[in-house]
């Protein structure tokens, strides 16, 4: 075995688990202690400030001057108790990670002399000199300002010696240049059209919320034979790399039992995590080996998003710590299942209720149905926006590659609910109120849903977006993702449905109709309409890609195609309607994501190459070489009869080498000139489509030779760990 491949290996084997103790065996004492949450606000305040300042938290209200100070000093007293010497605003650049820049609470006074000073101008906005993160053009470099502001609805918390603050982020000129600006806005539309409709219902609902549930999928990998590995150092994934003799076919990892490493590993993270708030409750092994998953509980969609870029940000930290590198690349390895990040999502009131879980009475089950109809209806209005939202470099390896959703968005509802669906088409009258025994009738039927509900145990693992009894599940994100990305796009589109919707029952009403009739005919023309994304058959048979090419839906199979639907003449409008973003900042964030694609499969291709030239070719030509060495001194001490025997099979050898080494040249060569090409482009849109187009293809044909000659070559030589090493360690 190569040396740095055996070391690699040693120092994996010889790890010990890291093992670290709880503060208590009960979660209950330690939870938390690093947020500064509700509770430990009012500790630090007056009654009548903390109490200010949670009207302005529930209802979203601006915060004043005086206020701010207040929070400011009660923050600093808390931090400071807890040795915190630094503050730093946290917040989350389009790059995908999350930013900060530590400031010390200390500031010098005249005479050797220093103040620990934070106040409400420090806590309101910072402008960090980010003129290097990702705008999309819309910061020019003579505005090249950004600035943070503070999110008061996400709570300030301690990690090491550091008070961070979680803040948007945008430009001097306003615009939002993070993924949180938008988020909030999307949050507070829908906050704003379903407390409107829940008005139909039950006149106590004034705030709605979006809950978020994500479940974190990752690999852990040791971080020796990580280092030994260029590709996973620079790119996340393996680029080349044959399967193993045993792959994930056994299923035998998938729920096992966790292995002892890697549990030391999850009890460190999660004691971190418990201490941050985030209420991390579920671990368990994925279905490829190392594989595992994290979920929490669900919480309002704004601290769950921010909660899981914390820890994905923990993740990395702590991993270190333990001797691993966590991948959170969609696609870390060839033919072994990839990782996502189910985003679980719905909507709840002021009132305590869920409006996507059906209720008791008939009356709150209309209301479900209300809920459930406009989300089916919104996705399929706006299906290309939704799989643009996933569209990623990484994502790309996974979507259609029978593991994830196909790249086709389609809603699984269910056998049961299809059935609820059909009998209120055929029921309902056009335009016309239902007679009181008919009303009766689909009364009763609506009624019967929770028990249908119960025993509904039906559910597609297929599917993209499937209704899973009190909520929906988004299937196909990456596990990378910032899940603002498809909060955003979910919640804004469920807003502007709710608003039609709104919009057109009052329209019947005004006509003399009875509100439950006018709801029951609106909602019978949406599910008609929006019939076509319904599917509840097997995403990922062929079968369906005919299907639904047939039924008129999208299917975009790169990231690019779907990139440039992140911007369509409808989805820039919708944004603009509901206040979102505007089209300036819709457009940036589509020239971002275009170029963050091209950078990323550049860097990835530039690892192949290097990867190829250098440490592949050289490594396969000294083995051949010894072959060659060893039918020389076959034709030195045989007759040539029995040298013509003996040295066919080395040969054979010889020339398979060079057949794989030759493409393998030729493919890097042409590759590298295409890039040089390419580069040159001006158009990012172009680029981005070129670089998946051209480049891309390359990839696969370089790999298929190298994963031959790994084969071929002597495993004491080959350079790189093998995915059995990576894989099988722990
Ligand atoms: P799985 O998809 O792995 O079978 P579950 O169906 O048990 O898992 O739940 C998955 C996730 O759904 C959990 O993380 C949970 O927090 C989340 N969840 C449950 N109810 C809601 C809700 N009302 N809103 C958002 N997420 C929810
Ligand atoms: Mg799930």
């Amino acid at each position: 075995m190569a040396t740095i491949r055996f070391k690699a290996l040693e120092a994996s084997m010889s790890r010990t688990p890291r093992l670290v103790d709880a503060p208590s065996h009960k979660v209950s004492d330690y939870y938390g202690i690093n947020v500064f949450d509700k509770k430990v606000m009012g500790e630090y305040m007056s009654k009548d400030i903390h109490s200010q300042v949670m009207q302005t938290i529930e209802k979203g209200k601006t915060i004043d001057r005086k206020i701010t100070n207040s929070v400011a000093s009660a923050m600093k007293a808390w931090a400071m108790e807890k040795q915190v010497t630094h503050y730093t605003h946290w917040f989350q650049p389009l790059t995908g990670t999350t930013a900060e820049k530590h400031d010390a609470f200390f500031e010098p006074l005249d005479d050797n002399e220093v103040i620990e000073r934070f106040d409400g101008s420090q806590l309101a906005q910072q402008e960090p000199d980010a003129s290097s993160l990702p705008n999309g053009g819309i910061r020019n470099t003579f505005e090249a300002r950004g600035y943070t502001a503070w999110d008061p609805s996400s709570p300030a918390f301690i990690i090491g010696n550091t008070l961070c603050i979680p803040t948007i982020y945008i430009s001097y000129t306003g615009e939002a240049l993070d993924y949180k600006t938008p988020l909030l806005k999307a949050l507070n539309v829908v906050d704003k059209a379903a407390v409107a409709v829940c008005q139909y219902f039950d006149k106590n609902v004034n705030k709605v919320n979006a809950t978020l549930g994500w479940e974190q999928e990752y690999f852990l990998v040791d971080k020796a034979l990580f280092t030994a590995r260029p590709d996973l150092v620079l790119t996340g994934r393996t680029v080349f790399g044959h399967i193993p003799a045993k792959g994930q076919e056994l299923d035998d990892h998938y729920f096992g039992s966790i292995p002892e490493r890697a549990h030391a590993y999850m009890v460190e993270l999660e004691i971190e995590c418990m201490k941050l708030g985030i209420p991390l409750k579920t671990r368990h092994n994925e279905v490829a080996p190392n594989q595992y998953e994290f979920a929490p509980v669900f919480e309002e969609a704004n601290l769950a998003v921010d909660h899981n870029q914390l820890l994905m940000d923990m993740m990395d930290k702590i991993a270190r710590k333990h001797n691993f590198r966590v991948l959170l690349h969609e696609k870390p390895f060839a033919n072994i299942n990839g990782s996502g990040k189910h985003n679980n999502w719905s909507l709840s009131t002021n009132t305590g209720v869920n409006l996507l879980a059906p209720g008791k009475t008939p009356k709150s089950n209309l209301q479900f149905l209300t809920f459930l109809i406009n989300t089916i209806k919104a996705v399929h209005d706006n299906e290309r926006l939704l799989r643009a939202s996933m569209a990623t470099a990484g994502n790309e390896h996974r979507l259609g590659a029978n593991e994830a959703p196909p790249a086709i968005i389609s809603v699984f509802i269910g056998k049961e609910l299809t059935h609820m669906l059909d009998e209120l088409v055929s029921k309902v009258k056009d335009n016309k109120s239902l007679t009181a025994e008919e009303k009766t009738e689909l009364k009763l039927n609506i009624g019967k849903i929770p028990e249908i509900l119960l025993d509904n145990t039906d559910r597609n693992r297929t599917s993209p977006f499937a209704f899973t009894g009190n909520k929906f599940e988004f299937r196909a994100i990456g596990s990378s993702a910032n899940c603002s990305s498809a909060m955003v796009v979910i919640n804004s589109i469920v807003a502007k449905q709710l608003q039609e919707f709104k919009k057109d029952v009052d329209a019947l009403i005004a006509t003399g109709l009875k509100k439950d009739d006018a709801i029951l005919i609106i909602l019978k023309k949406y599910t008609i309409s929006s019939k076509n994304i319904r599917f509840e058959g097997n995403g990922y048979g062929d079968a369906w890609i005919e299907e639904a090419e047939k039924r008129g839906l999208s299917h975009l199979r790169t990231a690019p195609a779907a990139i440039e639907e992140m911007a369509s003449k409808q989805t820039l409008d919708l944004y603009e309607n509901l206040g979102v973003m505007s089209h300036r900042e819709t457009l940036a964030r589509q020239e971002i994501a275009y170029e963050l694609y091209t950078n990323l499969i550049r860097i990835e291709s530039r690892v192949i190459g290097d990867l190829a030239k250098n440490h592949i070719l050289p490594t396969t030509l000294r083995y051949q070489n010894e072959l060659i060495k060893n039918v020389q001194g076959l034709k030195d001490i045989l007759d040539s009869k029995d040298f013509k025997d003996l040295s066919s099979i080395q040969m054979d050898m010889i020339k398979g080498i060079s057949k794989h080494v030759k493409i393998v040249q030729e493919a890097t060569d042409k590759m590298i000139a295409e890039r040089k090409r390419i580069n040159k482009l001006e158009d990012p849109k172009q680029k981005a489509n070129e670089y998946s187009d051209i480049v891309k293809p390359f990839f696969d044909k370089i790999r298929y030779s190298v994963d031959k000659l790994e084969l071929m070559v002597d495993d004491e030589m080959w350079p790189l760990p093998k995915y059995r090493e990576l894989l099988f360690n722990h």
